[in-house]
């Protein structure tokens, strides 16, 4: 990309991941970095991107040299158990519209976004980028999860059929500023922060966490992602999609979780397990070794820096957040 002007749209700017780049791009300019570069970060208010005509037209008034593709319906695993037929079809539609349009455009280049939490249920450990079609999905999310794996599919097709360089990456989980902390909706980080606080709120003396609190996963702080999204963007021109997590050995249970919630919080009260819910998959560990071997000196932010900053960004914007 450099040396020349590029545009580039981001699809799902408004959300927590496109907020982050959103962040990150602003500090560059601060910098005087990215000067050839125009963003653009869209929302569903600019065009519902499950309809093609909408998609159309939002390509055609940017006309975008790149596209950095995050826009998808999002949700929790309790979300997602309830309505994987939604998740499928809203999914699948909004990834052919963009992908097309992108070609009908002539975007250079689209980087797409898949998650760890598509890989196959049965696999052996830890998960990497070549196993993504190797088995079904996790039942409860079995939606979410084959619409995101065609992303890879059309990746293939439109480099195999045009030439195009579409490629994808693989985050694990994420958290940060500008979360979803709907409860019906959100993640785990984003629902024990905001459910604390209306603990704290209301004077329990005991929070319940749903689950064992055993469950392990792997975290990565909103504002860490943006900026290796960025690096592919920049730097990475192969097809096959890349992990982008945190190392193997910054896993970390739920209930570790939900005590640096409290200790960011500085909640007083005690938290308890509510084992009759479901804990979703035991692990998924993930292998960055591809991101290491590119990008070797990628600092991560520490993971109780991260939820500190959080938490903080919730209490300061709870008025405004997205509730
Ligand atoms: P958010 O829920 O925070 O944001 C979703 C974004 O998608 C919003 O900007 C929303 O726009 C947009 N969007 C949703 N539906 C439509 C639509 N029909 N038309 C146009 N835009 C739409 O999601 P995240 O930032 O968390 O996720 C970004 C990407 O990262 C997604 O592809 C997700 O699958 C992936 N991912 C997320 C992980 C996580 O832990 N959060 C983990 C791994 C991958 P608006 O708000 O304006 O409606």
């Amino acid at each position: 990309m450099s040396g020349e002007k590029s545009v580039i749209l981001v699809t799902g700017g408004t959300g927590l991941v496109g907020q982050a780049i959103k962040t990150v791009i602003e500090e560059e300019k601060q910098q005087q970095k990215s000067n050839n570069e125009t963003w653009i970060f869209c929302g569903s208010k600019e065009a519902d991107l499950r309809d093609k005509a909408q998609t159309e037209a939002l390509f055609e008034k940017h006309k975008p040299t790149h596209v950095i593709h995050l826009a998808a319906m999002v949700g929790g695993l309790f979300h997602n158990m309830a309505h994987n037929l939604d998740f499928f079809r809203e999914n699948m539609a909004i990834n052919d519209n963009v992908l097309n349009a992108s070609y009908k455009h002539n975007v250079k280049k689209v980087v797409s976004c898949l998650s760890t939490c598509i890989f196959p249920d049965k696999t052996t450990y830890p998960i990497d980028e070549t196993m993504v079609h190797n088995g079904p999905p996790h039942t409860s999310n079995y939606g979410y999860s084959y619409a995101k794996r065609m992303i890879d599919i059309l990746n293939r097709g439109y480099h195999e059929t045009h030439g195009c360089t579409y490629t994808s990456v693989i985050p694990c989980n994420v958290f940060g500023p500008h979360d979803n902390y709907n409860l019906q909706a959100s993640h785990v980080i984003p629902a024990l922060i905001r459910r604390m606080d209306d603990a704290m709120q209301k004077g329990d003396s005991t929070f319940t966490v749903m689950g064992s609190g055993k469950p392990l996963r792997q975290f990565i702080y909103s504002l860490d992602l943006a900026r290796l999204f960025i690096w592919v963007l920049r730097n990475y021109n192969s097809v096959e999609p890349i992990v982008l997590s945190v190392d193997e050995e910054d896993e970390v249970t739920i209930s570790t979780v939900a005590e640096m919630i409290k200790k960011a919080h500085n909640y007083p009260g005690e938290i308890v397990y509510d084992t009759t819910k479901a804990d979703g998959q035991y692990k998924k560990t993930a292998s960055n070794k591809k991101l290491r071997s590119l990008y070797k000196d990628f600092k991560f932010t520490p993971f109780e820096t991260a939820i500190h900053d959080t938490v903080a960004w919730f209490k300061q914007n709870r008025d405004h957040a997205r509730l």
